[in-house]
């Protein structure tokens, strides 16, 4: 009879069984040696950390356009609110802490300047060659565009952080990735972690975007009422606590939604996993359906709040006008890179005429989409009027 061998704890002790695990999975796209004594997945976040995309997210628009106040969140805030959930239900399930938070940090390494308003520009622009989408971007961040290492091109980070990084994705580009967009065209989830990192992240959009928007005075505490699961919070301690302040109000009711979704989420996770019993992260991929889930309850409570932010905020007159404006601002840029690769940085024309020698047309769109969405916002500003009216102003009106 074989001898069993003590089950290998290293890097992740305590880890579940269906949690990832760094040295079963298919590794790196280039080969590199192990780091004496820091896990692969910590590594993938130390490279996040250290790369130029991850110090522009601190520039980059979340819902309000940076400039408008220092208060609000920007794309790095957001990302590492994202991570601390994460990391938060991460340990609670034993799953792989390290791998959610690489996650996490790098899911918005592609999103353009503006938010939502800059990704949908550059998607208009880039119809001809197939359109934009930031989760592809931030994978082309992590796998082609960062220019850090001697040996390969971009970060060259492990298939579960490109797997979770690749949150959404057309079978037609699932077709051209190889490997990481398999499970598209199988219809698979990805591991537990990257699955964490999707809810996390919107769960901290939906509670930090209650806090900006009434913060920028677009939304009203008493409008929020009208939303179940901030009134079972906000109102008891209203009523509990009339001298206190609004601001210690408002946080200690966002707190309080968090906490009652996230515990909800780790809860219900947990069923689901006894319910199914994974023994492995490739049990958790060919179950074809996600295990990490909210109750039905506490979903319905969590989309009425999306719905409502997105009624009130998110399509708020004053957001759709900076919006707007951002948006023809980009479609400016844009037009003006494609009829100029040279007004670009010499490194960037440089790519546009290399990959138009290759691909043609397509190959300098994809230079000038990459050379935009890499922009922090105050950078496309100072290059819209550089490049097309010096005159420009951007101010909330
Ligand atoms: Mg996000």
């Amino acid at each position: 009879m074989k001898k069993a061998r003590p089950r290998r704890t290293a890097a992740g002790s305590g880890l579940a069984p269906y949690a990832a695990r760094a040295e079963s999975g298919p590794g790196r796209l280039h080969a590199e040696p192990s780091h004496g004594w820091r896990s692969e997945f910590q590594r993938d976040r130390d490279r996040v950390i250290h790369s130029g995309g991850f110090r522009r997210l601190v520039y980059k628009t979340q819902v309000f356009i940076n400039h408008e106040g220092d208060l609000y969140r920007t794309r790095l805030t957001h990302s590492l609110e994202v991570a601390q959930i994460a990391r938060t239900v991460a340990r609670a399930l034993r799953l792989n802490e390290d791998l959610s938070e690489a996650i996490a940090l790098a899911h918005d390494l592609g999103h353009p300047p503006f938010g939502h308003a800059g990704e949908a520009a550059l998607n208009e622009c880039m119809q001809p060659w197939g359109g934009f989408e930031h989760n592809l971007q931030s994978l082309r961040v992590v796998d082609e565009l960062e220019d850090r290492y001697l040996g390969f091109a971009g970060l060259n980070l492990c298939f579960e952080t490109r797997e979770g990084i690749l949150k959404h994705c057309s079978r037609r580009n699932a077709r051209r990735l190889g490997a990481v967009g398999e499970r598209f065209l199988l219809r698979q989830p990805p591991g537990l972690e990257a699955q964490v990192v999707n809810l996390a992240d919107e769960i901290a959009y939906n509670n930090h975007d209650v806090d900006d928007g009434l913060r920028s005075g677009l939304l009203a505490e008493e409008a929020l009422h009208a939303v179940p699961l901030f009134r079972r919070h906000h109102v008891p301690l209203l009523e509990a606590n009339p001298e206190a302040s609004r601001r210690a109000l408002i946080h200690e009711t966002i707190r309080g939604m968090i906490n009652e979704v996230v515990s909800d989420m780790v809860a219900t996770t947990n069923a689901n996993i006894a319910a199914s019993q994974p023994a492995s992260i490739g049990d958790v991929r060919a179950l074809g359906h996600p295990l990490v889930a909210l109750s039905p309850a506490t979903r319905a409570a969590h989309l009425a709040l999306k719905r409502f932010l997105h009624r009130h905020l998110y399509r708020h007159e004053r957001v759709l006008n900076v919006t707007s404006r951002a948006q023809n601002m980009l479609k400016a840029l844009f037009a003006c890179y494609m009829h100029s690769p040279e007004a670009m940085p010499a490194e960037h024309a440089t790519r546009a005429l290399l990959q138009e020698a290759e691909r043609g047309e397509a190959g300098r769109a994809l230079a000038v989409a990459d050379y935009v969405a890499g922009m922090t916002d105050r950078y496309a500003f100072s290059e819209y009027r550089r490049l097309v009216d010096a005159n420009a102003e951007f101010q909330q009106q």
